[in-house]
């Protein structure tokens, strides 16, 4: 790209600045929780902001309260098909535990508050303004650039992307795709660890709580096998060489935990388990017949639901008196792109042009939307500002780092749509 289109699209993006700190704060303001999941605000300030710059969207609800709003552009000359995405519903609120208002969009010391702030809707209103920037500017481009911002992720739902590329593939596809999830501007999202959910059913006769000679206890059962189940962490993985010579690379390691969190590196190659739930019993003096468990493992980059499930297999055997089963969908899979891959360089170099300092690529541990592309062959990248304070009370973004976020978003899909 010629620096002449750079620098004007940063001076459009300076003078600009007003009305995207403005629209990040519009979009806060329409709570937009999952569950219930009721995006239909936000599509609305969405398809506003899309129809004064002239552009027209296509609305696709197969939920009448979870829509999918999509536009296009052609550049000048025909070329490659870039896709940007985001969703528009957020994690829930435990009002309680707020010292802001979480639909306020409170602007306070270089900091906007509200659920949603940094997931996703600082990646979401970035991804829309480089959109409508580069659309002004869409007569030195080539190729095609496509918005599209959708529903029902935070649940895994079935609403949002899973159904576009389930009945509107075409739509979704493209040459590469750029989601502006959380990553921290420190790092480049290129993969993700894959959720493996398995629910457990344990069943015993049961009977008076006094008489635990004439049964076993469901409960007591459970918690053994939740131990037990602590080895499926133990397992050897194998992810590909070339992505455990970057996590144990101790600068690389380091980075990712400072933009990421302390500890993220080092789990990015492990199995993890998380007990969720585990619920049973009556009353204190009865003794348990039935006790559930709901354990969340995330498989690295390597690993295959294959393997996971027979050495869960071997586990449950020592407990004849339990059932399992799997409760995540069976496509789901670890999934990567090239961490050397065009659209990862162009992040890099963009963002380190901008703020002088090259972020690092990363594997997240945990899922997003960006695996579909990924399981359809699309190159898929992520780029977002810090997820420190993501799903908790008086989450937040820095107003710096979602305008770096806009400024890379733009200049590197400019790049994308130029070579
Ligand atoms: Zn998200």
């Amino acid at each position: 790209m010629s620096d002449d289109l750079a620098g004007e699209l940063l001076r459009r993006l300076e003078a600009d600045r007003d009305r995207a700190v403005g629209f990040l704060q519009d979009l806060l303001q329409a709570p937009s929780p999952n569950p219930p999941g009721d995006t239909r605000a936000v599509a609305d300030l969405v398809l506003a902001a899309l129809h004064a710059a002239g552009l027209e969207a296509t609305v696709i609800s197969p939920h009448p309260q979870m829509p999918n709003v999509i536009a296009s552009f052609q550049g000048e000359r025909p070329g490659r098909h870039l896709v940007l995405n985001g969703h528009m519903d957020v994690f829930p609120v435990a009002a309680h535990e707020w010292r802001r208002d979480p639909w306020g969009a409170a602007l306070d010391e270089g900091r906007i508050y509200g659920r949603g702030a940094c997931d996703m809707k600082a990646g979401l209103a970035s991804l829309l303004l480089a959109f409508l920037h580069l659309h002004a500017m869409r007569d030195r481009l080539a190729g095609k650039l496509t918005f599209t911002a959708v529903s029902d992720e935070e649940t895994f739902g079935p609403w949002g992307a899973r159904y576009l590329f389930e009945h509107h593939r075409a739509l979704m596809l493209g040459d590469c795709l750029l989601s502006g999830e959380p990553s921290s501007p420190l790092c480049v999202r290129f993969g993700e660890k894959s959720p493996y959910w398995i629910a457990i059913t344990v069943r015993a006769a049961g009977g008076h709580g006094a008489y635990t000679h004439v049964s076993a206890s469901a409960t007591k059962i459970a918690g053994r096998i939740a131990t037990a189940l602590e080895a499926v962490t133990e397992i050897p993985t194998h992810p590909p060489d070339n992505l455990m010579a970057m996590f144990r690379d101790a600068q690389i390691a380091a980075q990712i935990d400072a933009g990421c969190g302390a500890g993220h590196a080092a789990i990015i190659p492990e199995v993890t388990l998380n007990i969720g739930r585990l619920s049973g019993g009556l009353k204190m003096n009865v003794l348990p017949s039935e006790c559930r468990i709901e354990a969340d493992i995330r498989l690295p980059i390597g690993t295959t639901r294959t393997e996971l499930r027979s050495h869960i297999e071997r586990i449950m055997a020592d407990f004849p008196d339990a059932t399992w089963e799997e409760i995540s969908p069976p496509e789901d899979q670890p999934s990567w792109s090239d961490p050397d891959g065009e659209m990862m360089q162009l992040l890099r170099a963009t963002a380190n042009e901008l703020r002088g300092s090259l972020p690092v690529p990363v594997v997240t541990l945990g899922g997003t939307d960006t695996r579909l592309w990924r399981y359809h062959g699309v190159p898929a990248y992520a780029y977002g500002p810090s997820p420190e304070s993501m799903g908790g009370a008086d989450e937040n973004v820095l107003v710096e780092d979602y305008l770096h976020i806009l400024r890379t978003h733009t200049l590197a899909s400019a790049r994308y749509l130029r070579q």
